[in-house]
């Protein structure tokens, strides 16, 4: 890579794209260096589910709005698929309808969500399982984007725009100004930004070490298609216990502490169950999280049986065949903040640990980063990350 430039993004899944795009619109010189030849991480092994309803309201809840903004900005303008299609928890429960009714009247849900009874959901839900529904939570903010292709086609188009990609590069050393890659070249530019995702390990070891992050493994399975499109993204019950948005509701540890009595199983491999139903009609399901610096390769065959086993509780799927199994690991922090943000070395800032979260928040918080340090203004709707600046 030759010339120099004003800002050298390392790695190229989500949160290194979003930097990339913003501070291309602001004008400024920009390369993108990774590994892989194309995106192969947390970016590309996901739900593709950007999800308001699970963010805490506040600040990360205009985060993740303003990045539905850019979602949809990036669809128009590079032609990835982003659908907004909204969400529906379901209820199964007393106790999951409580929490659902607790979460909007307390005032925390998301603009445009709405309790539907059943029969409501029946009629107007394709796939929905009838037996033992109670009631659920429509919620329209939340998009749909492939997030197989999202990655390539906003890379392409951020090429198309005079972003300079180095790839396949392996970034071995970051320091003021430059970048040194495994091959020996070096890439110059006024500002570094690493985006390496749950790479601890290759580039600036030492910022990891003792800083409270960890690493998180999700098993994801993709289902043949049903002949039913719910033509929303799906969630149950089990999924209240896992985001951050749901805390406030007073019933919410209830259900927790039943799930643990009745399903310890759950607790233990954290499993939650939601679908994603892609264009072909196929079904991407998850997840399960396992902890750790150091995660098993190994892949348990009892958690993708449970999963099923949950799925089939909510949707009306006669053929459960797995077309495809995969497991993703992405990064978080262990202390509950939302990223984790470093200044190592003057002019080198790492920007990682956006948890599950991340197709979520990437694309606000990619703006409020390079806006933050590029002194400009150009940040909207209030998204202006304030809280999170004082993140390190
Ligand atoms: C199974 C799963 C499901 C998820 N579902 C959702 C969801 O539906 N909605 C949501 O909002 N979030 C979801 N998430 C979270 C989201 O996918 C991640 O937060 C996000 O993708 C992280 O993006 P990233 O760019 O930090 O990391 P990555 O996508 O992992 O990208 C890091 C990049 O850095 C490159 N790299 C690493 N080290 C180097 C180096 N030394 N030199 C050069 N390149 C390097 C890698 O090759 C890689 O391309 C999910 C995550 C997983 C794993």
């Amino acid at each position: 890579v030759t010339g120099s430039f004003d800002l050298i993004v390392v790695g190229s899944g989500i949160v290194g794209l979003s930097h990339a795009a913003a501070a291309n619109r602001i004008g400024l010189r920009v390369c993108v260096v990774d590994r892989d030849r194309r995106p192969t991480g947390a970016s590309v092994r996901n739900f593709g589910m950007i999800w308001p309803i699970g963010t805490p309201a506040g600040e990360l809840r205009r985060l993740s709005l303003r990045s539905v903004q850019l979602w949809l900005k990036h669809a128009r303008e590079c032609g990835l698929h982003a659908d907004a299609c909204g969400s529906l928890h379901l209820a199964y429960r007393d106790d999951e309808l409580r929490v659902l009714r607790e979460f909007l009247a307390g005032g925390s849900a998301p603009e445009g969500c709405e309790l539907w009874a059943a029969d409501e959901i029946l009629a107007r839900v394709p796939g929905v399982r009838a037996a033992g529904l109670l009631g659920g939570l429509r919620s329209v903010s939340e998009l749909a984007v492939d997030p197989r292709a999202a990655c390539d086609r906003l890379g392409a188009w951020l090429e198309s725009r005079g972003v300079v990609f180095a790839r396949p590069a392996a970034a071995v050393e970051a320091d003021s100004g430059m970048v040194r890659l495994a091959s020996g070249d070096v890439v110059r530019g006024g500002c570094v930004i690493v985006c390496t995702g749950a790479d601890f390990e290759t580039l600036l070891p030492q910022v990891y070490r003792d800083a409270p992050v960890t690493k998180c493994k999700l098993m994801m399975l993709r289902l043949c298609a049903p002949s039913w499109r719910t033509g929303m993204h799906i969630a149950g019950g089990l999924t209240l216990r896992h985001y951050r948005a749901f805390d406030a509701c007073p019933s919410i540890a209830d259900l927790r502490a039943r799930i643990a009595r009745e399903h310890p199983f759950l607790d233990g491999a954290g499993i939650h169950v939601m679908a994603s139903q892609q264009p072909d009609g196929t079904l991407i399901v998850g997840d399960s999280h396992e902890y750790g610096r150091s995660l098993s390769p190994f892949d348990n065959a009892a958690i993708e049986t449970t999963i099923l086993g949950c799925l089939s509780g909510m949707l009306d799927i006669t053929d459960l065949s797995v077309i495809e199994r995969w497991h993703g690991v992405y990064s978080r922090r262990t202390d509950g903040q939302p990223l984790f943000r470093a200044e190592p070395i003057p002019g080198v800032h790492v920007v990682t640990c956006l948890s599950g979260a991340g197709m979520t928040l990437g694309p606000a918080v990619g703006e409020w980063v390079v806006a933050e340090l590029f002194q400009t203004s150009d940040v909207s709707n209030g998204a202006r990350g304030d809280a999170l600046g004082a993140i390190r």
